[in-house]
């Protein structure tokens, strides 16, 4: 897995804050900003934060770059609706020798092993099969129908990696850039830091903390699973580790803060 903050919205802090004092005072909105030095910033978003005042936090926004992921994660993050996401489309890349994620439990069972790979590349051929097949078919089709064969072939090729995706796995690797403000971003980090989501795209929400803790502390001083801020929210499905996972996120932020500075 890649992940990569690719942009940000700049000076996250003070356009919060601005935000936020705008809600309560008469002063024009430059004079609020020209207060609001790195410190002020700080202070007023952590104030924010004490008294549950998220809307203000909709104004700032990170773009992620993220690759190597699997097709099962895709689904599990485009469940979240308040982020914009661009993803590789499988009908328009043919995928013949298409990468894909293994789980570490898999890896570690010789047989889960052999038959996982044996999987991936039954997969692989059957794709190529079925692409190679439909796409005679179209480009056939196609042509009696009075298309040049150039332009058959084009489309041919199209509509048939189209339908030989079918039979690609969850596994298989996808690409995607992601945007979300920071109100959203700590959603997910909320949902998908805790112990119970599962190991991709916890290890994708860690990464993704890592990479904006730095740029605006105050705003994701609270982050990760719920945990973090306050009592478990998983009740009966609780993973019973709420000082490890307080212990584990403070440490991730102050190694997060250490590589910026
Ligand atoms: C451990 C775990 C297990 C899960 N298991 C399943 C499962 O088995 N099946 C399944 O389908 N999903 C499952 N999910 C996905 C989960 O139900 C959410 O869809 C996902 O986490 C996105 O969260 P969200 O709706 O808060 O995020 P977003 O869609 O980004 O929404 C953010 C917030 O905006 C508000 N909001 C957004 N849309 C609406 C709306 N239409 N109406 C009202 N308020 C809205 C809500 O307050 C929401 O929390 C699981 C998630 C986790 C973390």
């Amino acid at each position: 897995m890649k992940v990569t903050l690719i942009a940000h919205t700049p000076n996250p802090e003070q356009v919060v804050a601005a935000a936020a004092k705008l809600c309560y005072s008469d002063a024009e909105l430059q004079t609020l900003l020209d207060g609001l030095d790195q410190q002020k910033s700080r202070d007023f978003v952590r104030k924010l934060a004490s008294l549950g005042h998220e809307s203000p936090t909709e104004h700032v926004s990170f773009t992620f770059g993220i690759e190597g992921v699997s097709r099962a994660l895709l689904a599990q993050i485009t469940r979240h609706r308040i982020a914009s996401f661009s993803v590789q489309s499988q009908r328009y890349v043919r995928l013949n020798e298409f990468e894909f994620v293994t789980p570490e439990m898999v890896e570690q069972d010789q047989q889960s092993q052999e038959a996982f790979s044996e999987a991936m590349e039954q997969a692989g051929e059957q794709y190529r099969r079925i692409a190679a097949v439909l796409k005679d078919g179209h480009i056939r089709r196609l042509m009696k129908e009075g298309l040049d064969e150039k332009t058959a072939t084009r489309q041919a090729e199209k509509m048939a990696i189209e339908d030989a995706r079918f039979v690609l796995p969850n596994a298989c690797t996808t690409k995607m850039m992601v945007t979300m403000n920071a109100r959203s971003l700590n959603n997910f980090f909320r949902h998908r830091c805790c112990q119970r989501a599962q190991w991709e795209i916890r290890n994708l929400a860690d990464e993704m903390l890592r990479l904006v803790y730095p740029i605006a502390p105050s705003l994701f001083e609270n982050s990760g699973p719920g945990c973090v801020k306050g009592p478990c929210p998983e009740g009966a499905m609780s993973c019973g580790k709420v000082s490890q996972m307080r212990e584990k996120y403070a440490a991730l932020k102050k190694e997060a803060h250490s590589w910026e500075n």
